[in-house]
């Protein structure tokens, strides 16, 4: 059976990266056949990012500033690694020509002054297209027999850009058609993480941190036994270990745990990632690239019990929204019309809260996409604003979302009056609170300023408490 190997952003971050990652992967293979997936390189997507933004914005040096920006870290990795020789030229050229396609795509962009969702996503899935042709080479150059693969050839899309979500059916028998006589081969595939491909082929990436839900559809795909995420820290912590520098590893999460965790801000696993794997009964184990001997977590359907928390995560920089009046006394109408508005916009609503009067509906949005919001719902309510109906429409910036996550919470009393009462203790306004929290976690909004008071607060009752 099949395992899936992911190495993000820093295990593939320079050389010394890339051959730590090689050499997990020549120790694995052997014993079983294994397809690697990659990230880009560390910062290569915020960069291109940033060079599609200075090209829309009509910057005329982006695209030659792109071009030797993106290519410098990858010349010099692949040099260190593959210092001379034949493969070394080719491998050169393919990374020479990867950023010749970026660099023109990025001048189109430059003079139509126009990025859309779509060009963006192929401009974005440039940075794996390189790392890919990096670890494949190597790979061979230390005589494990590789192949790159780019996933657009394997993983079939629906046609939502920058969003896009798997077809599992037609990605099956893409998988069985292109890996398939490679594995048997005895060969190690090594594919593109972060995107796939409309079923015209028009390249669409997965969400930003992508490449999980990259590699947990490849592990569906190919009936996987594992799945492994190999990235910078031991596995999943009771904490963002930035913000806890005490906090320690779990040693097993279930699924709908490591979902909740990774929705509400644990950045060490994307939140899609969890689906794919739970419906063919696939453990996901998470390992450190820079420990592989430390145990990790596994994610599976088992949890570790005995806590009735087991971990805190947050998300910064939101913004609360809020639609306020006495005419939302018929809350059902108003609620759909709020969230429709929302809808014909582009942005995520993490938590909706209700005040108890009934008078106002609040919710939570990324601070990027608050003018946005605020725009369509003036639009969609102008008669009421005018009326009176509909009192104001005001938002509040600057908060975060903070999510105490643990199944154990489920049947122990008063772990709520708990939470409120450390944010009390540590005197802590709770903004708001969320409506519809799973059994799972409890949610709330603090203001941005006191989240990392708050998780360490919460850490020190809940976690290092227990
Ligand atoms: P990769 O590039 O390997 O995908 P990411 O940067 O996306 O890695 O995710 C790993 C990072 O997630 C860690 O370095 C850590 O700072 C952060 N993180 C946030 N919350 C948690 C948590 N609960 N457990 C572990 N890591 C976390
Ligand atoms: N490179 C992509 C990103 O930075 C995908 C990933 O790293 O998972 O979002
Ligand atoms: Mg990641």
């Amino acid at each position: 059976m099949t395992k899936v190997m992911k190495f993000g952003g820093t295990s593939v971050g320079d050389a010394e990266a890339f051959r730590r990652t090689a050499a997990i992967l020549a120790h694995y293979h052997p014993e079983e056949p294994v397809v690697a997936v990659v990230s880009a390189m560390s910062g290569i997507t915020n960069l291109l990012l940033a060079c599609g933004a200075a090209a829309v914005a009509g910057d005329s040096e982006a695209v030659e500033t792109a071009r030797a920006l993106i290519l410098a870290p990858h010349r010099r990795a692949l040099t260190e690694l593959i210092p001379a020789g034949e493969r070394r030229r080719r491998t050169s050229a393919a990374l020479g020509s990867l950023v010749d396609e970026a660099a023109r795509l990025l001048y189109s962009v430059y003079v139509l002054r126009e990025l859309s969702p779509r060009a963006r996503d192929r401009l974005v899935s440039f940075g794996e297209r390189m790392s890919s042709a990096i670890l494949a080479a190597y790979l061979n150059e230390i005589d494990v027999a590789s192949v790159q693969v780019e996933a657009d050839r394997v993983i079939v899309t629906d046609g939502e850009f920058g969003n896009a979500s798997p077809q599992l059916e037609e990605t099956r028998y893409r998988a069985r058609e292109v890996l398939e006589p490679a594995l048997a081969e005895g060969m190690l595939p090594v594919l593109t993480g972060f995107f796939g491909a409309t079923r015209e082929g028009l390249t669409a990436t997965l969400g930003r941190g992508g490449s999980d839900f990259s590699a947990s559809i490849l592990g569906n795909a190919l009936a996987a036994s594992e799945i492994w995420i190999w990235t910078d820290v031991d596995g999943v912590m009771t904490a963002d270990p930035r913000i806890v520098p005490e906090a320690r590893t779990l040693a097993a999460i279930s699924y709908s745990e490591a979902t909740e965790l990774a929705y509400f801000g644990a950045k060490v696993i994307h939140p899609k990632t969890m689906y794919p794997a739970e419906e063919r009964h696939i453990p996901i184990w998470i390992k450190n690239t820079f420990a592989p001997e430390a145990t990790g977590t596994r994610i599976s359907a088992e949890s570790e019990d005995g806590y009735s928390a087991k971990a805190i995560a947050s998300i910064s920089g939101l913004a609360v929204v809020t639609v306020e009046g006495r005419g939302l006394i018929d809350v059902s109408s108003i609620t759909t019309r709020i969230f429709s508005a929302v809808g014909r916009t582009a942005a995520n609503v993490y938590m909706i809260s209700q005040a108890s009067s009934q008078h106002s509906v609040s919710f939570i949005v990324d601070g990027v996409d608050r003018v946005t919001v605020l725009a369509a719902l003036a639009e969609e309510f102008r008669e009421d604003l005018r009326h009176q109906r509909v009192l104001s429409l005001s938002d509040d910036q600057d908060v975060a979302i903070l999510a105490v996550v643990g199944a154990g919470m489920i049947g122990t009393p008063g772990v709520a009056g708990r939470v409120f009462g450390t944010m009390g203790n540590e005197k802590i306004n709770v903004v708001a609170i969320a409506q519809g929290s799973s059994e799972l976690n409890i949610s709330f909004v603090v203001k941005e300023s006191d989240v990392s008071a708050a998780v360490r607060a919460l850490h020190r009752v809940f976690v290092a408490g227990d």
